[in-house]
């Protein structure tokens, strides 16, 4: 097999890996470029919705996840004064799906048991250190042009798939535009030990509130005994010293839930927060997939088990072109089928959510509230709310375009 004839990954993400695993299950080589020293373990995602855990299923590591993850079935909407507004069970969608939880499990843990799994095949190469800086293509196949600790170098290969996240040099390469906006506020992510299931919070809470609201969730941590992570929106006036200072996160939490004790801070994070897609995901050659493609708020946690379902839809096509003679139209398929659904269902959802959870005008945040009620108390409207916000709709939707 020659050295070209082969995928090239910019990207060591939770989507690179996927697509790295889902290549090397098809006997596909591939070389996966990472800019950073490895697996970066920076607290993002870690929900992952019933679809995502299907498809893992095909490749035999869902129950991988099942058993180094939390599995929930219910979620929390609540609200700050008002307490539990309404206990989403997932349940419902028992005939909807083999797998009506989600499952919290923090996304490098993801990337790592991949990473684990790619040991059993050949035939690939993962170049930590070396960053991506651009792409050319002509007829034959894509050069990437790469920062290695020995200086500049050239890779040559069929295809190049960008995950490299929402900076993306590949998408840059392809000169698309990246519409969207930035929202004002930042969010804060603070993680903490403190045990807020002794308050009758679930693993999973969005907490509304008119000033401050908040998402809150658990997951299993780098002991498994459990990390809390709370997330916050900042005004974008305070500087990221202040929104970090350790009395202000002190008293934020304190106001979010009173304890005698002083809370202990395991991590501080603070993200900008977009929503854009790409106008195209496919130039030629080179493909763009995961946050290269589409970012978005982190409210539902989508973002990433949306990257997930490109690398699942993507890899099937490049293994239709690379051994059944599968048409390059396949690409265009790929980006029909995915760039429709981000708009339609990952952007609509996520500022849906914001948007829901901030809601100022008392009148219509009761109207929202006892729409979540009768929501939950009805198991058919349940089912038909949780298909959505559970991304199922979304994988049918994706699948009807042709
Ligand atoms: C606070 C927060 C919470 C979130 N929670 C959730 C959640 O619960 N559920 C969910 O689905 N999503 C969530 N998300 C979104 C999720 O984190 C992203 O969608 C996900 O990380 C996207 O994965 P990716 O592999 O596409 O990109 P990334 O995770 O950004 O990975 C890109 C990789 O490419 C590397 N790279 C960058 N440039 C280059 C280059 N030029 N050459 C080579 N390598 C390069 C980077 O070092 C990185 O390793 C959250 C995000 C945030 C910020």
């Amino acid at each position: 097999m020659s050295e070209d004839n082969r995928v090239l990954i910019a990207g060591g993400g939770p989507i690179g890996y996927t697509t790295a695993i889902n290549l090397a299950k098809y006997g596909i080589p591939f070389t996966l470029f990472e800019a950073g020293s490895g697996i970066s373990e920076d607290p993002r995602a870690a929900t992952i919705h019933p679809p995502t855990l299907e498809m893992f299923e095909t490749i035999g590591l869902t129950p991988i996840f099942l058993k180094r993850g939390f599995v929930t079935q219910n979620y929390h909407y609540r609200d700050r004064r008002q307490g539990l507004i309404a206990d989403f069970n997932l349940g419902v969608l028992k005939n909807d799906t083999p797998f009506p939880y989600r499952v919290m499990l923090e996304q490098h843990k993801i990337s790592n048991i991949i990473l684990d799994n790619l040991s059993e095949f050949n035939n690939h190469k993962i170049l930590n250190n070396h960053s991506v800086q651009s792409v050319r293509q002509d007829d034959e196949g894509v050069v990437a042009i790469v920062n290695t600790p020995d200086g500049t170098r050239e890779f040559r290969g069929r295809y190049i798939v960008g995950c490299d996240g929402g900076r993306s040099n590949v998408r840059k390469a392809m000169n698309v535009d990246f519409e969207g906006f930035e929202f004002e506020e930042r969010f804060l992510v603070v993680s903490t030990p403190y045990d807020f299931a002794q308050h009758g919070y679930a693993i999973t809470n969005y907490i509304a509130d008119p000033e401050e609201w908040c998402a809150l969730f658990c997951v299993k941590g780098p002991d498994d005994n459990g990390l809390w992570r709370v997330v916050f929106p900042n005004d974008s006036t305070f500087s990221e010293e202040e929104i970090f200072d350790d009395e202000t996160i002190e008293k934020r939490l304190q106001g979010f839930q009173p304890r005698s004790e002083p809370y202990e801070i395991i991590h501080r994070n603070l993200y900008h927060v977009h929503q854009r897609v790409a106008n195209k995901y496919r130039e030629g050659r080179v493909i763009i997939a995961g946050d290269a493609a589409h970012i978005n708020n982190p409210l539902g946690g989508m973002g990433m088990n949306f990257g997930f379902h490109d690398a699942f839809n993507l890899t099937e096509k490049l293994n239709q072109i690379w051994f059944n003679n599968g048409s390059e139209d396949l690409l265009d398929l790929y980006e029909r089928q995915r760039k429709t659904v981000a708009s339609e269902y990952l952007q609509a959802q996520s500022i849906e959510n914001k948007k829901n959870l901030e809601r100022k005008n008392q009148n219509e945040r009761e109207e929202f509230f006892n729409e979540l009620r009768a929501i939950t108390s009805d198991d058919e409207k349940q089912r038909k709310y949780l298909r959505r916000v559970a991304m199922i709709e979304g994988i049918e939707r994706a699948k009807s375009i042709a």
